[in-house]
């Protein structure tokens, strides 16, 4: 049991409700702050940005006992279904029988977890942004703009929950020895909706992620409750083929009749879309510390924005609430002892999940579709199978466990270096089913011990 404590979470995004769950359930007192106005009251249809929940996610909501809740606004994907130009579709399947991530749309999801929060006793403060805080003293202050006259609020413990360009953590770097690094990815992406058939159903398989690969730029889509799927073009701003050339209607419609020509019928808005909505930057932000004494924490994106293409950015903000209150068990009152715990944990794991998420762009992009890929994956998941216990592929340890990140980031690197070898056998793309493949990587194993890869 805790002493209640006077908290204040800026930001009422995904991972600031999750948390103010947890801290209501264990008798703070919470109040949440967000510049934007109330998710709830705005008309939205339900088709925006979609996640993808996986594991580790899923492990957080159990928890603090909103999952059941949350899967009633879940669909299932149990593979990824690929698109290519020369081959009929196909599919992957993630892991085992019964393994899947599952799509959830950002709006819906936030005005589940805003109510559960405000259920659990929670206090939201909308349309009022945290211009400033004061870390030792834990006030922060708010107004309507950066000229007006500010409120200050005083608490014991301010979390940042403010996403990838917080405030809170902006106040942070002013420290001396407060590390920051923001990056952003050459490429973009701008989302295109597909909606339902006239009967409501949807027009693709509808437990699949699709995935059109294509090289230097990719479209992908996931399914939306009411039919629809959110399709979102990932490209390159400038350059050929990029959302710099393709400035006219003409250009747009050609581009996509070129390149994704089983599905552009499918967008009957293409070109009213693509001009309308943004194009969207991505960006990684690593930053340390991440707490202030015993009274300020970052969580969420405000502390490790990545990119995402291992759909982990949510579940890893979800992961870090589970580590806080498991170290809340642990450390009792002692907030100091909780927030060094936290953060020396927890930041190798987040840059090792911007590293993959990083790496996974490549794979997402131009490898799925790879001949030499593709073998190398049956391969892998031919292995797996019959020793699931000698190798768990990176995606499963990933997406499919909750063992460190920084774990799946080193024993990728040793598989990766292993099948290297493999694929230089011999034959390799007819005897790949065969006892010497499966010797071969036995006996690789052996000579490549674990650990000797971790960075
Ligand atoms: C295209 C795309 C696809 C993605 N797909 C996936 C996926 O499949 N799976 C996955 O796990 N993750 C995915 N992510 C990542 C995921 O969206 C983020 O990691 C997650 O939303 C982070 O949540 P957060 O609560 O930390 O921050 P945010 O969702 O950014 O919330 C921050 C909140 O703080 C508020 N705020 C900001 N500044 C202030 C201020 N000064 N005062 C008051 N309030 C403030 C904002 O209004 C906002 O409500 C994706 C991201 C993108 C861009």
């Amino acid at each position: 049991m805790q002493t209640p404590k006077k908290t204040a979470i800026v930001g009422s995004g995904l991972v600031g409700s999750l948390l103010a769950i947890y801290l209501k359930h264990r008798g703070h007192e919470v109040d949440v702050y967000d510049r934007r106005p109330d998710i709830r009251t705005i008309e939205f249809s339900g088709r925006s940005i979609n996640l993808a929940m996986s594991r580790r996610g899923w492990k957080a909501l159990e928890e603090v006992g909103i999952a059941d809740e949350v899967r009633k606004v879940a669909i299932k994907m149990d593979k990824r279904a690929i698109h290519t130009l020369d081959k009929p579709l196909y599919f992957q399947p993630y892991g085992k029988e019964g393994q899947a991530i599952y799509s959830i749309s950002r709006g819906i999801l936030n005005k589940k977890m805003i109510d559960l929060a405000e259920q659990a006793g929670a206090g939201f403060v909308f349309e009022s942004k945290v211009w400033d805080v004061d870390l030792p003293e834990a006030t922060i202050r708010t107004g309507e703009s950066e000229n007006t006259v500010w409120q200050a609020r005083k608490y014991d413990l301010v979390f940042g929950a403010d996403g990838a360009f917080s405030r809170v953590r902006h106040k942070m770097q002013r420290q001396s020895r407060f590390n920051y690094s923001q990056e952003f990815l050459d490429t973009g992406y701008k989302e295109l909706t597909i909606p339902p058939n006239t009967d409501g159903s949807h027009k693709l398989d509808k437990h699949s992620l699709h995935i059109w690969p294509r090289g230097a730029f990719m479209f992908i889509a996931l399914p939306n409750l009411d039919g629809s799927f959110t399709g979102t073009l990932f490209m390159p701003f400038e350059g050929k083929n990029s959302f710099e050339t393709l400035d006219t209607e003409k250009k747009v419609q050609a581009f996509f009749e070129h390149y994704f020509p089983d599905v552009v019928e499918d967008i009957p808005s293409l070109l009213k879309d693509f001009f309308k909505n943004p194009t969207s930057a991505l960006v990684t932000v690593k930053c340390f510390p991440w707490t202030y004494w015993d009274k300020v924490a970052l969580v969420g994106d405000a502390a490790h924005a990545i990119v995402p293409f291992y759909g982990q950015g949510m579940n890893a903000g979800f992961e870090d609430i589970r580590l806080l209150n498991h170290l809340m068990n642990i450390h009792g009152d002692d907030w100091e002892a909780i927030f060094k715990q936290y953060q020396t944990e927890r930041k190798p794991n987040a840059d090792a999940i911007a590293e993959l998420s990083f790496r996974n762009f490549m794979e997402m992009s131009s490898k799925t579709a790879d001949a030499d890929f593709i073998l190398q994956k049956k391969i892998e998941s031919r292995f797996a199978e019959k020793y699931p216990g000698k190798w768990m592929p990176l995606y499963s340890r990933v997406t499919f466990s909750d063992r460190p990140y920084a774990e799946a980031l080193a024993e990728g690197d040793r598989q990766r270096a292993i099948m290297e070898k493999v694929m230089q056998m011999d034959n390799i793309a007819e005897i790949w089913d065969s006892e010497t493949v499966e010797e071969k990587i036995l006996s690789l194993l052996e000579e490549m011990a674990p650990g000797a890869f971790s960075r």
